[in-house]
């Protein structure tokens, strides 16, 4: 019989944030397409916050799938001094719809966070009993949805975009050459008309 898990850990990236106002970091949005293609394909669902160097992910689904994952996500070097903070079985998924939630940081996270006296977003410092909360917060609070820049998309995709604006080009001169010509022959016939 098929066993539910949720699994929640908590992990540091080894990258550096790049200074992306208003945008994804490049990193994030990579994790995230390609969790979200996994993710949706094994039936896993999940959460994930990032803020101030650190995840905070949460991930459910089929017990044997959820372990695959986890092995792999432990050796991603993406991210370092990985813990695991909570393992428990479910009756059912907490999340159905998310294959990847990306969380936003917002202003009941904040207040949660000044109320039990912390400044940034470190899990470890956290007690255990915040998991559950801080849990909750993530479910609840805006999702942003992925915004892929040129530092993002891959070089297949860039070409790709590439070849059709240049085959958009082509067309647009085409249609320009044949209209100069259309132009110039009714021209010529209504000078010839009037000679
Ligand atoms: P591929 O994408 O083909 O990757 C092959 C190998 O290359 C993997 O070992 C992978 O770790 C490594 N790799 C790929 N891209 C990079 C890169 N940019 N830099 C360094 N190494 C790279 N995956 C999920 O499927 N679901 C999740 O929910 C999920 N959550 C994650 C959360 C965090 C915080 C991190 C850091 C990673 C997460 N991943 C998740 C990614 C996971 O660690 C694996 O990279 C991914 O599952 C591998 O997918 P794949 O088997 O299709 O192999």
């Amino acid at each position: 019989m098929q066993k539910l898990v949720q699994i929640i850990y908590i992990s540091r990236s080894t990258f550096e944030s790049t200074d992306t106002i208003n945008k994804i970091e490049p990193n994030i949005v990579r994790i995230l397409s390609k969790s979200r293609i996994n993710n949706r394909k094994n039936g896993l669902v999940g959460v994930m916050y990032f803020g101030d160097g650190a995840f905070f992910q949460c991930l459910e689904g089929d017990e044997e799938a959820i372990n695959n994952l986890f092995a792999k996500i432990e050796k991603d070097p993406r991210h370092k001094d990985i813990k695991l903070i909570s393992r428990k079985y479910i009756l059912e998924l907490s999340f159905p719809n998310w294959s990847m939630k990306y969380a936003l940081f917002d202003k009941k996270m904040g207040k949660y966070l000044k109320d039990n006296g912390y400044q940034t977003f470190d899990p470890y410092a956290f007690i255990p009993e915040m998991t559950e909360k801080i849990l909750a917060l993530l479910i609840d609070s805006p999702e942003l949805s992925l915004e892929l820049d040129s530092t993002t998309t891959s070089q297949a995709e860039q070409s790709s975009l590439k070849l059709s604006s240049d085959k958009n080009l082509i067309l647009i001169s085409l249609f320009l050459s044949i209209t100069a010509f259309v132009c110039s022959l009714v021209a010529l016939l209504s000078v010839r008309g009037t000679v």
